[in-house]
C-alpha cells in the first residue's frame, strides 16, 4: 500500500483546473500541469483495502488495477505504473481528463473522508509515459489472416479496433466524419480534451498497423452487404446519434439548434481554420438558452461564452440535487450529488450567477415575427414519488415565465442509434431501440456482425465504450479463431452467455 498513515497525514488536493477569467479567453484544456508531489502524496493516500471497490463493479468500469498504481506512484515508480494502467486501458489519456471517476465515488476511503485522486493521478501517468517517450505503437508479431471492420471511431470502435490488431487481425476503421474519435473528436470540447490527444494516440494505432477510412459512411457510400462479403466480422460501434428533440410550438423557429449540430460544427471550425472559416453556429452577443443539463449542456455552456453570448440560461428538467449523498444513494454507489462543471463555474465567473434553472419545463418558443426565436417560454414543476416509489412530475400553477433567448441549444440527450446501418440486414433492436446484443457477448442477430458501445447500450460514457470495445475484441476473436487471450473487463466475463 502507498503509506500506511498516508491517509491520516494528507488531504484530497485535487490537480486545479486553470483561472477561469483565463481560460474563459481561448480554447485551450482547462487543465493545470500536474506536480509530481501533490500526486504522490494522493498515492499514498491509498489504503490498497483488501476489497478494492474502486476498481470493483461500482467503481471503475474497466477495473484499472488502481491501489497498484497508487502505490507506485507514491514510490515514483511512472513507468512500472504505466505498464500496470496499459493492462487495462487502452486510452487513459482520455480517461484521465473526461471520466466523471466512479472509481472515486466508490472510494474506501470516501466512507469518512474525501476520496483519493483517482483519475488525476491516471492522467498524470499517462500523460508522463507520453512525454518520456514511453507509449509505443504495439506492433503485433504476426497475421492471423483474418480481416475485421469496425463501423464508428469513438472509444468503442476504437478500443476494439487496438485490441483486435494485437492478436493480428487485420483492422479496418470506418467513419463517416473527416476526422476520427467519434465524440472524442466532435462532441466534447477542445477545452475538456485537446484534439491533439486524439490524434496522438490514432497515429500510434495507425502505426501498429490499423486502417483508417474517414468520410466513408457505411450503410451510404458502402453497404454493410459489401463489408460482411470483404470481411471476417464486423463491428457496429456508431454511437447513440439520433437525438432527443422537444416538439413544442415555435420549435421550428430559427436560433434552435441540436447541441450536436453546434458543438461539432463550432470543432470543425476552430481545427479548420482557428474559427476563421465562420462554418460554425456562433453565440456571440446571442442571449443563449441550453436545455438539458448534463456533460452536453455543460460543453455548450463553455462554448458560448468564449463565442461571448451575452447571458447565459440552463434548464434542467429533474430537481435540483442534494448537496450529500441521500440516504437512499450511500457508498459505494455513484453519489448523486450536486456538481458545479467546469462551465458553470465559468458562467458564474461572468455573469455572477449559476446558469442552472432546476424542475422547469419549456412549453413554447416565442417568435420575433420574423421567423426567429427571441423567448421560452416555461412552467415550473413538482417531483414527487407515487406509491410505487416513481418520480412523477406536476406543473406548479401560476408559475409561468419567459425567458429572453435569441439562441436555444437542445441538449436533452440521444434516443439511441441512427437506423439506416442496420436496417439493411434486419439487424434486431431492443425494447429501448438501441442494437440488439447481450452485453459480454456482442454478438448481433445477424451472424459476424457485433455491436459495442452507446450503439448497444445506449448514450454513456467514454470509460464504457472501453469497455466493450474490449469486451466486443475478445467476442470476436473467439468468434474468429475459437478461443481469445485477449483480457476483457470482469464484468464482461462474468456476463458472457457464448
Ligand atoms: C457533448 C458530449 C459530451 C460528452 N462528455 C463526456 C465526458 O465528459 N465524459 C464521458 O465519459 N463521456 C462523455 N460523453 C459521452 C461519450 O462521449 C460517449 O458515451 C462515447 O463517446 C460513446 O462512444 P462510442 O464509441 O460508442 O460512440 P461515439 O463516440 O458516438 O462514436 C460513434 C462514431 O460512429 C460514427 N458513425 C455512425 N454511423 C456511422 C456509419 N454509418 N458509418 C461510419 N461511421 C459512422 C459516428 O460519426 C461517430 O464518430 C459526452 C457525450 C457528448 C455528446
Ligand atoms: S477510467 Fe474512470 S473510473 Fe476508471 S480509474 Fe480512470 S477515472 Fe476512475
Amino acid at each position: 500500500m502507498g503509506k500506511p498513515t498516508g491517509f491520516m497525514e494528507y488531504r484530497r488536493r485535487t490537480v486545479p483546473y486553470r483561472d477561469e477569467q483565463e481560460r474563459l479567453g481561448d480554447y485551450a484544456e482547462i487543465y493545470t500541469p500536474a506536480e509530481e508531489d501533490r500526486l504522490q502524496r494522493q498515492g499514498a493516500r491509498c489504503m490498497d483495502c483488501g476489497v478494492p471497490f474502486c476498481q470493483s463493479d461500482t467503481g471503475c468500469p474497466v477495473d484499472n488495477l488502481i491501489p497498484e498504481w497508487n502505490h507506485l506512484v507514491y514510490q515514483g515508480r511512472w513507468q512500472e505504473a504505466l505498464k500496470r494502467l496499459h493492462k487495462t486501458n487502452n486510452f487513459p489519456e482520455f480517461t484521465g481528463r473526461v471520466c466523471p471517476a466512479p472509481c472515486e465515488g466508490a472510494c474506501v476511503l470516501g466512507i469518512n473522508n474525501p476520496a483519493v485522486t483517482i483519475k488525476n493521478i491516471e492522467n498524470a501517468i499517462i500523460d508522463r509515459g507520453f512525454a518520456e517517450g514511453w507509449v509505443k505503437a504495439q506492433v503485433p508479431d504476426k497475421r492471423s489472416g483474418k480481416k475485421v471492420a469496425v463501423v464508428g471511431s469513438g472509444p468503442a470502435g476504437l478500443a476494439a479496433a487496438e485490441q483486435l490488431n494485437h492478436v493480428g487481425h487485420s483492422v479496418t476503421v470506418y467513419e463517416r466524419e473527416d476526422r476520427i474519435g467519434g465524440l472524442l473528436m466532435y462532441g466534447i470540447p477542445n477545452m475538456k480534451l485537446d484534439k491533439g490527444v486524439v490524434d496522438r494516440r490514432v497515429n500510434l494505432m495507425r502505426e501498429a498497423g490499423v486502417e483508417f477510412a474517414t468520410g466513408t459512411d457505411i450503410g451510404k457510400d458502402i453497404s454493410v452487404e459489401q463489408l460482411q462479403s470483404d470481411f471476417d466480422a464486423v463491428l457496429f460501434a456508431t454511437g447513440a446519434t439520433t437525438p432527443r428533440d422537444l416538439p413544442v410550438p415555435g420549435r421550428d423557429l430559427n436560433g434552435i439548434h441540436f447541441a450536436m449540430d453546434f458543438l461539432t460544427a463550432h470543432t470543425r471550425s476552430l481545427l479548420d481554420s482557428e474559427l476563421q472559416d465562420g462554418n460554425y453556429i456562433s453565440a456571440k452577443d446571442k442571449k443563449v438558452v441550453v436545455i438539458g443539463g448534463g456533460d452536453t449542456g455543460t460543453d455548450c455552456i463553455a462554448t458560448s461564452l468564449r463565442h461571448g453570448c451575452v447571458s447565459m440560461i440552463n434548464f434542467e428538467l429533474l430537481p435540483q440535487p442534494p448537496e450529500k449523498r441521500a440516504d437512499d444513494n450511500p457508498w459505494p454507489e455513484w453519489p448523486l450529488i450536486l456538481r458545479t462543471d467546469y462551465g458553470h463555474e465559468e458562467s458564474i465567473k461572468k455573469f455572477g450567477c449559476d446558469p442552472r434553472t432546476y424542475a422547469i419545463v419549456t412549453k413554447e418558443f416565442i417568435d420575433d415575427g420574423e421567423g426567429n426565436v427571441r423567448g421560452v417560454k416555461t412552467v415550473l414543476v413538482d417531483w414527487t414519488r407515487d406509491d410505487d416509489g416513481r418520480m412523477q412530475m406536476k406543473e406548479v400553477e401560476g408559475s409561468e415565465q419567459v425567458y429572453e433567448a435569441d439562441l436555444v441549444l437542445l441538449a436533452m440527450g440521444f434516443t439511441g442509434p441512427e437506423l439506416y446501418v442496420a436496417d439493411p440486414v434486419n439487424l434486431e433492436l431492443d425494447a429501448r431501440g438501441n442494437y440488439k446484443a447481450a452485453y459480454g457477448d456482442y454478438a448481433t442477430s445477424v451472424p459476424g456482425i457485433f455491436a459495442a458501445g452507446d450503439c448497444r447500450r445506449g448514450q454513456s460514457l467514454v470509460v464504457w465504450g472501453i469497455n466493450e470495445g474490449r469486451g466486443a475484441a475478445r467476442a470476436i476473436d473467439t468468434y474468429l479463431t475459437g478461443d481469445s487471450l485477449l483480457p476483457a473487463p470482469m464484468m464482461t466475463l462474468g456476463t458472457a452467455t457464448g
